[in-house]
């Protein structure tokens, strides 16, 4: 199914300032550097887009240095993600969800930009790009000061009722969730905490505190909520895809940071850059679904690499 992304799940949890995905020397990402090599793939890079706007995709390989896991990095624990169907046809399992939810998004909520986030706003400033296309949940491009940014599997920070429409913040629904569930977070501390997992999930397994956990409904009429991200087996809002292809079909090139592109909803934007002739330049560690469509592969750390493109073209 087209528009379907990786949802919602378990995985293991990568604390931040430990060694993190794409380190399997034991090294921290934040301490590696580039290589000449990289630098001089890096340089190619920019020959190739010759000075025109491109668009920028990125994904979970970037936030990682932010302290959020990865789902799908060459370290990630796999895991099933709860789909669409399961979320809104399973009381219980909606339960697990928002117990989880409600202490991954504490934490997400702590996550700060890194420097690759930053980088790619200083791009935008430097007109270096038509904007921002992002898998990632966690808001990070815009809290670094991007502006023109289409989080195309949703955000976080905003809850949707599925009912009658209406859209919450996390902070209001966290509020309603910590009145509903006194002592919950007091009492998972107590049990030695919870790990972190992608999409302000968290491992929680105690099933006592699961099951006593209270799911709020939407204030307004009394329907389910969900978080406002793409779960599987859900299509990415069309409008938001017309807004991110408009991205790239205005763009002189596609830029693919920190993404595996194992979802159709990303791949897509290779395709059609591939389409438009333009070139393309992926940035991750491990391969690609869109590596046959690169026009330049490199396997080097996304915010060292955003960092250095933004640095290079300062120049
Ligand atoms: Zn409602």
């Amino acid at each position: 199914m087209d528009g379907v992304r990786p949802g919602i799940g378990e995985t293991g949890f990568v604390r931040p300032g430990a060694a993190g995905p794409g380190a399997a020397d034991g090294s921290t990402v934040s301490a590696t550097r580039l290589t000449d090599g990289q630098t001089a793939s890096l340089d190619r890079v920019l020959e190739l887009f010759g000075g025109h706007p491109f668009a920028l995709l990125t994904g979970a390989g970037l936030s990682t240095d932010s302290g959020i896991p990865d789902y799908r990095g060459p370290n990630a624990t796999p895991r099933k993600p709860v789909t669409y169907q399961e979320f809104t046809g399973d009381p219980s399992l909606r339960q697990r969800y928002w117990a989880r939810n409600h202490l991954g998004w504490a934490q997400m909520h702590r996550a700060a930009p890194n420097a690759g986030h930053f980088a790619a706003a200083a791009l935008e400033r430097q007109g270096a790009l038509t904007g921002v296309i992002t898998q990632n949940v966690d808001r990070l491009h815009e809290d670094a000061g991007a502006a023109n940014v289409v989080d195309l599997h949703g955000r976080f920070d905003r809850v949707v009722c599925l009912q009658c429409g209406e859209e919450y913040s996390r902070d209001f629904i966290a509020t309603i969730l910590g009145e509903l569930n006194p002592g919950f977070l007091a009492a998972v501390a107590a049990a030695g905490g919870a790990g972190s997992a992608p999409d302000a999930d968290a491992d929680l397994e105690s099933e006592a505190l699961i099951a006593a956990f209270r799911v709020a409904s939407c204030p307004l009429c009394g329907g389910m909520l969900k978080p406002d991200f793409v779960f599987f087996g859900e299509n990415v809002p069309k409008d938001r895809v017309e807004r991110a292809f408009s991205m790239v079909d205005s763009a002189g090139a596609l830029l693919v940071a920190g993404s595996s592109l194992t979802v159709m909803s990303g791949l897509r934007f290779v395709r059609k850059a591939a389409k438009n002739g333009v070139p393309v330049a992926i940035v991750n560690r491990g391969a690609t679904r869109g590596d046959e469509l690169a026009t330049i592969k490199l396997e080097a750390g996304v915010g060292e690499s955003l960092s250095y493109l933004s640095t290079a073209l300062g120049r």
